[in-house]
Formats: structure tokens, C-alpha cells, sequence
């Protein structure tokens, strides 16, 4: 068994004992201080104490490091360029619009859409008495490289009934009010769907778009409205740049 040096802490005197005595092992105490103090006056094993001290120590060093490499961790994943885009795409589209600003806006000017458009062929579906459409950004469809050049595949926005929106990175103006449309009851992409998002856009930006040249509704419409309204759109959001210092 192994044995340690306990000492009496009154009158100093020791005597070897098992490392861990038991609890009425009469070696713990001190027998002539006990009777002379009147309570049991327990022995102290310095040794151990100071082993059980430096152990202490390591342990606590020991939780620091990890808690160090933890914390690491986390920061470099949330550094990484997906984290970085994934927190500014989340709020931001084309040209530094915020995505939540234009949404609320935009649903809030669809309640004033007449619900009769002039070439739109039917009364106009308007669902706007719910809260205007929560967007997010898709989970999958597009990557970031490390330079931060993001990657987008597939469809660019998905219009859900619930009233969500999942876009993709740098989502443009044109995408969002697309797919907001949808969100007011416009399924499918009839002459109804794309009178609604002319109407919209001119709303939005106080302008006339052109539909004299519309053979048939598509995506080919939003092609068109896009060429139309770009340096408009660009020159709403873009940010004022601080001028570069001679
Ligand atoms: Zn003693
Ligand atoms: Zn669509």
C-alpha cells in the first residue's frame, strides 16, 4: 500500500500512513493534541496536499487549452467565406440593397395594386393583409471560393405559399420583386403575373416599363424589364463610395 509523511499541524509530529487512511484509522489524528484540545486535531499529509495542488493546476491549464482551441475553432468557422457570405447575403442583395427594407416596402405597395390592371386580363389576387414574406437564403445552389468569388447554380429564388422566400446570394431587385409577386397569389408566369410586377416596378421607381415589344410571358419578361430598369436599380441602392485618395 502506498504510504505518505502525516504530520500533526499543532506539535509537528509525523508518522507514515497509508495515502488514503480510512476514515477511523486512528493514524489521522494526533492522539496527545485530541486529548489536550479536546476536539479530534487531524494530521496533514503535505506531500499529498501538494501533489493534489499541482494537479489542480495541470487540470485547470489542461481546460484553458481546450477552451482556447474551442474558441479557435468557432472563430475560424465563422470566418470561413461561406459563414462571411451567408451573413451578408442574408441581409443584403444586388448593389448592397437590404433585402428586408425593399420586401416590406414592396409588400406594402402591392396593397395599393388596383385589384384591375389594364392588361392583365384578370382581377388581380392580392394577398397582402398577411405579414409581408419572410426571406432567407437558400441552403445549397451556390459556394464560395476562398477569395470570396461566390457560385451560383440553378434557379435564383423560390417563392414558397407560406410566405417564404429562399434567394440566393446577391439576390438583384428584379429576383426579389419576382418572387414577392408570387408570395401575393401570382402562380404561375401568365400575363397576370407579369402586369402585376410591371405595375410594381413602376410604383417603385416612378418609371414606365415598356411591355410593346412582350410576344408571350416567361422568364423572357423579366429579361426585359431588367434591361430596362438596371441603371435605375443600380443607382437606388449603390452605395455612396468614398473617394480614393490621390
Ligand atoms: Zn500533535
Ligand atoms: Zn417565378
Amino acid at each position: 500500500m502506498k504510504q505518505a509523511r502525516w504530520k500533526c499541524p499543532t506539535c509537528g509530529h509525523g508518522l507514515l500512513a497509508p495515502t488514503r487512511p480510512r476514515r477511523n484509522d486512528v493514524r489521522r489524528y494526533c492522539l496527545p493534541c485530541s486529548s489536550k484540545a479536546g476536539v479530534l486535531v487531524e494530521r496533514v499529509a503535505p506531500a499529498l496536499d501538494a501533489q493534489r495542488a499541482a494537479r489542480d493546476v495541470a487540470r485547470r491549464e489542461r481546460d484553458r487549452k481546450t477552451r482556447e482551441r474551442d474558441r479557435a475553432r468557432k472563430e475560424r468557422a465563422s470566418n470561413a467565406p461561406r459563414e462571411v457570405a451567408k451573413r451578408r447575403y442574408s441581409k443584403e442583395g444586388e448593389h448592397g440593397m437590404s433585402i428586408d427594407r425593399e420586401t416590406a416596402r414592396l409588400w406594402k405597395l402591392l396593397a395599393k395594386m388596383p385589384t384591375t390592371l389594364e392588361g392583365a386580363t384578370r382581377t388581380i389576387s392580392r394577398v397582402t393583409h398577411r405579414d409581408p414574406p419572410k426571406v432567407v437564403l437558400h441552403k445549397k445552389g451556390w459556394r464560395v471560393e476562398d477569395d470570396g468569388q461566390v457560385w451560383i447554380r440553378g434557379h435564383l429564388g423560390t417563392a414558397w405559399q407560406s410566405g417564404l422566400i429562399q434567394v440566393k446570394p446577391c439576390v438583384s431587385w428584379e429576383t426579389l420583386a419576382h418572387e414577392i409577386i408570387h408570395c401575393a397569389g401570382y402562380r404561375g408566369h401568365d400575363r397576370a403575373f407579369y402586369w402585376a410586377l410591371k405595375w410594381l416596378t413602376e410604383r417603385r421607381f416612378g418609371i414606365i416599363v415598356d411591355f410593346s415589344q412582350v410576344t408571350r410571358y416567361g422568364y423572357a419578361v423579366d429579361w426585359m424589364i431588367e434591361d430596362q430598369i438596371n441603371d435605375i436599380v443600380r443607382a437606388e441602392f449603390a452605395k455612396p463610395t468614398e473617394p480614393e485618395p490621390e
